[in-house]
């Protein structure tokens, strides 16, 4: 992961008189100008993603949601540090110090997970990569896969298990090592619907338990007004943030709440964002 440094002058260097400091950031995620071209042999250069500015709170849980091909999945591989941005900076940060790359979580939208190794050994990837103590590790890894529905799975391969339960995999294996921040990049696209209420849940309630900052790239509105403290809603190719909505829901942890007339609310607001044509507008202005 590229952790950008801090290139302004101190004052003592430049013979200035020290100007007020400005307030320390103490966002987990600092996003700034970051902007992506593709060099592409077929359409020349595209411009994937336009400058884009955020920031992702400590603790906070962020989706950001946009049309098919809009530079999300982009995005996120440069805050993983598998891409390198065309322009622009940004900070991972946990409690104003810079954080390793084991203290981030992955998920892709596919599980990669290892064909050679058992669910169980594909869990413990991290515990084996970090040399973390390997019984307790065991026993996390088994309670993990208990909670994701994969007990009874633990000694089968990726091939003998259906593509929702490989990512379900996956979750646990990025979920192993207690990272702080998590980046999941559409990491429910392949589940069922009701594997997918599930894992949502699963989700938020691991958040609202553990205080993670989560930053959650999905196209389903509902999901991430179901997720997320704050939406973050991006335009077609080139994607730039167009708003951010901030659903005010009476009950984060049930799935109940997406039938609350907040609920809808925030559904119709992004919507509205994205431009889909609503025919039948619920009266909610
Ligand atoms: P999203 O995740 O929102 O669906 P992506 O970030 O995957 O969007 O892609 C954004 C745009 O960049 C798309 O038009 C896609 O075709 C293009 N793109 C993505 N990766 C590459 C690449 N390696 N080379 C060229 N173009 C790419």
């Amino acid at each position: 992961m590229t952790v950008t440094p801090d290139h302004s002058a101190p004052a003592a260097a430049t013979g200035m008189p020290a100007a007020k400091a400005p307030a320390p950031d103490t966002s987990a995620i600092t996003v700034r100008g970051l902007a992506k071209s593709y060099r592409s042999g077929g359409r020349g250069v595209v411009n994937a993603l336009a400058p884009v500015s955020f920031t992702v709170g400590d603790g906070e849980f962020v989706c950001l949601v946009g049309p098919s091909g809009c530079g999300k999945s982009t995005l996120l591989k440069i805050l993983a540090g598998i891409l390198k941005p065309s322009s622009g900076e940004y900070r991972i940060h946990k409690q104003g110090g810079a954080v390793a790359d084991c203290q981030i979580g992955l998920v892709f939208q596919s599980p990669v997970l290892l064909p050679w190794r058992t669910v169980l050994q594909n869990t413990m990837l991290p515990a084996d990569a970090l040399e973390l103590d390997r019984d307790a590790m065991r026993q996390r890894a088994l309670q993990l896969l208990d909670m994701v529905g994969l007990k009874g799975f633990e000694q089968s391969y990726p091939s003998e298990l259906s593509g929702g339960m490989q990512q379900r995999c996956s979750i646990t294996r990025a979920l192993l090592h207690d990272p702080p921040i998590l980046l999941m990049d559409e990491p429910f696209g392949a589940l069922d619907a009701m594997t997918r209420d599930i894992m949502n849940s699963e989700l938020q309630r691991i958040r609202l338990e553990s205080g993670k900052t989560i930053f959650l790239i999905t196209h389903s509105i509902s999901e991430a007004v179901f997720l997320a403290d704050r939406i973050l809603v991006m335009s077609a190719r080139p994607g730039r943030i167009v708003d951010e909505v901030i659903p005010d829901l009476p009950d984060r942890g049930s799935l109940d709440v997406m039938t609350t007339p907040q609920f809808g609310v925030a559904v119709h607001r992004i919507r509205k964002l994205l431009g889909i044509d609503v025919r039948n507008r619920p009266n909610v202005d």
